[in-house]
């Protein structure tokens, strides 16, 4: 057994992020600036997006998404039970209501399949969460959503470096929220972008900084004047240079990152191929997967639930996590719409028995082999 404790995803900073975080810090610009817009345009490039807003998170990324898409009071927004809370929060915070749709048993994405029985006469948007770095079926949402005019913003959270059909997520005309937290693929240490048309990220971009029209941008370098205007209250939303720094050299190395993602996932499909108590993450055709998590599934047959599962490999000092508790389940949601845990069945019954396992590139060969050898243990051990 490992002597420390393995955490379940910690970020991977190098001495390149160091030294231009230093250099930020005594550059006397802190706030938005030159390396926020640098890291806005590198970031469009490389998801091949028209254009790109660096925010403070992606939570912020998602609200103003909603915001510019003009959703609000008494509309609805079609969404997932399968996702961190941010996603459907922020469906409050704009004064509309989440209506969920079940996932796929397989990819545990939202099920386009179940899309149309849950539209209403007020329904104005689908929220699709790209689940652990699996592209939800993007073709059928958006068909769903061209007969209705329906907008469609994907969480992108788990989804830098996925593609979907050839096309990378966050290149299409969909607003598209990326995640820049300590354990996402790239981190800032908090941080996002929102990806889309350039004339809808225009009025994000006023939103982010509390409305102030686009000029104020610049008001304190030598062009730039003390005038400004509100134009709407907006939100304090914007990326600090700081986090800009670190997010330039996250995304320089985001390929060999990628890549040592790949070779974890390989070693963990080849060495859980054989167990018939846990079920593997699956990949469809024609998508690129983004390795964000590697979410392992006990089946009916496994000797041990997935608390004791968590607990023993805990015991044996490998960190995971649960992704995610479905919304449903979560006080607020379940006494303010009445949601009962069957009402999302699919969802509900895979909540139980997911469990994911360090999936990061600080893993060396033998983290992987101990995760690998821990597995293994707790499942023998129940056997004997
Ligand atoms: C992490 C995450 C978010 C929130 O990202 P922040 O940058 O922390 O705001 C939203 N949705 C999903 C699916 C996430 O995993």
């Amino acid at each position: 057994m490992r002597d420390s404790f393995l955490l379940f995803a910690p970020p991977l900073i190098g001495d390149e992020e160091i030294a231009e975080v230093v250099d930020t810090l005594r550059s006397g610009w802190l706030t938005s600036g030159p390396k926020t817009e640098r890291f806005e345009r590198e970031f469009a490039e490389f998801v091949d997006a028209p254009a790109a807003l660096a925010v403070n998170s992606c939570t912020a990324a998602l609200h103003l998404a909603l915001l510019t898409s003009g959703i609000g009071k008494g509309d609805e927004v079609i969404t997932t039970p399968m996702t961190f809370a941010a996603s459907v929060n922020v469906i409050e915070h704009v004064g509309a209501r989440p209506v969920l749709v079940d996932v796929e048993p397989d990819t545990l994405n939202i099920d386009p399949r179940r899309i149309e029985e849950a539209i209403t006469e007020r329904t104005r948007a689908i929220l699709p969460v790209h689940y652990a770095g699996h592209p939800a079926d993007l073709d059928a949402i958006q068909r769903i959503a061209d007969v209705r005019s329906l907008v469609v913003v994907e969480d992108a959270a788990h989804a830098l470096c996925a593609g979907y059909r050839g096309r990378d997520i966050g290149s299409g005309h969909n607003l598209a929220a990326f995640s820049f937290y300590a354990t996402k693929n790239l981190t800032t240490g908090e941080g996002g972008m929102l990806t889309g048309p350039p004339e809808l990220l225009e009025r994000a971009r006023v939103l982010s900084l509390h409305g102030m029209n686009r000029d104020a941008w610049h008001r304190y370098d030598e062009t730039g004047t003390w005038f400004y205007e509100i134009q709407q209250p907006g939100f304090k939303y914007n990326m600090t240079e700081i986090q800009a720094s670190l997010g330039l050299h996250q995304l320089a190395r985001i390929g060999p990152f990628q890549q040592r993602r790949r070779e974890v996932v390989q070693r963990y499909d080849e060495a859980f191929a054989g167990l018939e108590e846990i079920e593997t993450p699956t990949t469809r055709d024609g998508i690129a997967h983004a390795h964000h998590l590697y979410v392992l599934r006990l089946l009916p047959c496994a000797p041990v639930d997935r608390n004791a599962f968590v607990d023993e490999l805990r015991a044996r000092n490998i960190g995971t996590s649960v992704h995610f508790i479905p919304i449903h389940l979560h006080p607020y949601y379940r006494d303010k719409y009445g949601w009962q845990p069957q009402d999302f069945p699919v969802a509900f019954a895979n909540y139980q028995r997911i469990v994911s396992i360090p999936l990061n590139p600080t893993l060396s060969d033998e983290d992987v082999d101990d995760v690998i050898e821990a597995v293994h243990g707790v499942l023998d051990a129940h056997r004997e």
